[in-house]
């Protein structure tokens, strides 16, 4: 038997120098709990870095963040949400939680988020249904910004809140506007495979204290002012622990670099692909949009490619090297098929023909190699 190679993942955690440093600092302190020093500093620290208007409440998970995101604008039974199709599970599924009904939307071709057209057209026939959608969640999927402007201009004109999920896309920007301020509520992931972690984490980004309070109230038990223990609202255990946070705090101090590497596969793949028939490595559109290149992606053309995703695949997973589909858009997954569609198949031409490829920043040039010789010979 051939000695197994070391495996090559998808996007796998990336520790620096501090984040140690920090989390014994909390066992040193006795702060092993839900509450303490590091989760105000690394709240702080994302609000020096998202800039002026974000307050942020750090949450156990950006699926946490979502939901107290649809419950503090008022979602609940009955009302309608529009969501972007294609995405992780994890957008859509608090509306469910909340028993509101997801609308999925298609997405455009330049940056696979929501598409301004098809959104205008669903607001306008919900509407004439007699019911007005209660929310708006864009995604900047894969680190990309959806547009904007356009989303933006359409959510303010029909005056339904936009919910940016920005789990994927810390250190992206719009027009210089970074990704986790670009909705009237954002929100973020710092699970694991993100591009940067707290182990298991999330934040909701608001855009006044006054929701970032709401949130934090609601995230500790919605315990209200008293010796005793006395509630009068529901309230839900997602506060962030303190040892999470320590792990944040150093990790805040990588991002740039972390953005910086990511960045540097991406043109890695642009390289490797340029003479690649009918193969398109997944770009920003405009130098409007600035992308962290969470996960490099290319989408084959199937009339010219020499292989197909799935060829490419089992290849790289022959030699121990992890890539991945592109998400399987909400509207066909089984447990989300009752509910209405929106749009073309943009999304699911995405799904069909598209391939997430290993993009940690922590890639060396020896696995860089490794990848190379496979898709050259599969694609080259
Ligand atoms: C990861 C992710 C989430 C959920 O974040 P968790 O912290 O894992 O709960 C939500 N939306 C998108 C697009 C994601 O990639």
């Amino acid at each position: 038997m051939k000695p197994m190679k070391d495996r090559i993942y998808l996007s796998s955690p990336h520790i620096g120098n501090l984040e140690q440093q920090y989390v014994q600092e909390a066992f040193a302190t006795n702060w092993i709990a839900p509450l303490g020093p590091h989760v105000e500093a690394f709240e702080k620290s994302l609000e020096g870095y998202l800039g002026a208007n974000s307050k942020i409440a750090a949450l156990s998970s950006g699926t946490a963040a979502l939901h107290l995101a649809l419950i503090l604008l008022g979602v609940s039974k009955g009302d309608e949400v529009l969501c972007q199709s294609m995405t992780f599970s994890a957008s859509a599924n608090p509306i469910v939680y909340q028993g509101a009904t997801p609308i999925f939307i298609d997405s455009e071709a330049e940056t696979w988020n929501l598409c301004p057209e098809v959104l205008e057209s669903t607001i306008k026939d919900r509407i004439a249904q007699g019911e007005k959608p209660k929310a708006i969640i864009a995604v900047d999927l894969y680190g990309m910004p959806f547009q904007a402007d356009e989303i933006r201009f359409i959510a303010s004109k029909y005056q339904i809140p936009l919910i940016e999920d920005s789990a994927e896309a810390l250190g992206s920007s719009y027009k210089g506007q970074k990704c986790g301020t670009l909705g009237d509520l954002s929100i973020l992931s710092f699970n694991g495979n993100k591009i940067i972690t707290t182990s298991g984490g999330g934040a909701l980004v608001a855009r006044n204290s006054e929701f970032k309070e709401k949130a934090i109230f609601l995230a500790t038990q919605a315990r209200d002012q008293a010796p005793h223990y006395e509630h009068s609202h529901i309230g839900y255990n997602y506060r962030l622990s303190n040892v999470c946070a320590a792990i944040g705090r150093g990790q805040m101090e990588v991002l740039e670099e972390r953005v910086a590497q990511r960045r540097s596969n991406h043109q890695f793949y642009k390289k490797l692909l340029a003479g690649a028939e009918g193969i398109t490595v997944f770009s920003e559109p405009s130098g409007n949009f600035f992308s962290n290149h969470w996960l490099t992606c290319i989408l084959f053309d199937p009339k010219h490619s020499k292989a197909t995703p799935e060829a490419l695949r089992l290849a790289l997973d022959k030699d121990c090297i992890e890539s991945r589909p592109l998400w399987k858009p909400m509207h066909l997954q089984p447990v989300f098929k009752q509910y209405p569609y929106y749009g073309a198949s943009v999304a699911e031409n995405c799904f069909k023909n598209g391939l997430c490829l290993p993009s940690g920043s922590n890639l060396s040039d020896r696995e860089k190699e490794r990848i190379a010789l496979i898709i050259k010979q599969m694609l080259g």
